[in-house]
């Protein structure tokens, strides 16, 4: 099926210089660009743009924790709690300070099963464990432990829509008449 999904080229990404890669990578799949901008987005923007749920929360704090795990660090030691929603809520905020840092390449994809397929192409959340052969894998090797300890988000260079309720809501976010 024939869908639009967002992708926002992180502040690390525009940093490093990775936006021409990136890019091509999608072209090379076969997506169309059929929206571009560059902006460094305000707070509120990026508070509207990440959910502000409970659920949410939990599932970001939960991968901290089982990160934490793997790696053999203990969270408690890093983050001061082991209770995923407080945790969930302190990585919110420095995904805001982050996220506003700098500028970022907002933009939308069109091509078969984009949302799916983009998503597969960016990889797991955390770099160090996406498959190499993904965005997200290929060029970056963070990790939560190694990012809470800084008391930043995993950079991670890309931004994807998960869902088409999501996609809709993020493409009217980033690129409706309010922001445009
Ligand atoms: P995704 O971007 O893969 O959809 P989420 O929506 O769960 O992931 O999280 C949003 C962003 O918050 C991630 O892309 C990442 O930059 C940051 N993040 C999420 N979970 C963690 C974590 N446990 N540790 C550090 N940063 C995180």
């Amino acid at each position: 099926m024939l869908e639009r999904t967002l992708i926002i080229l992180k502040p690390d990404t525009v940093k490093r210089k990775l936006c021409g890669k990136i890019i091509s990578i999608f072209e090379d799949a076969g997506f169309n660009i059929v929206e571009t901008k560059m902006i460094t987005p305000s707070r509120e923007l990026v508070e509207r743009h990440y959910p502000n749920n409970n659920k949410w929360y939990v599932a970001v704090g939960n991968k901290s924790i089982s990160n934490f795990a793997e790696q053999g660090v203990d969270i408690v030691k890093v983050m001061g709690t082991d209770d995923a929603l407080t945790i969930g809520k302190t990585i919110k905020g420095w995904l805001v300070d982050y996220m506003t840092s700098g500028p970022v390449m907002a933009m939308v994809l069109e091509g078969n099963n984009a949302i799916k397929n983009v998503r597969k192409m960016c990889g797991n959340t955390i770099p160090s464990i996406a498959d190499p052969s993904t965005i997200r894998g290929r060029f970056s090797l963070d990790s939560s432990d190694v990012a809470n300890a800084e008391h930043r988000p995993v950079h991670n260079l890309i931004h994807a829509s998960g869902e088409i309720d999501e996609a809709k809501y993020e493409i009217s976010l980033w690129f409706g008449s309010e922001n445009a």
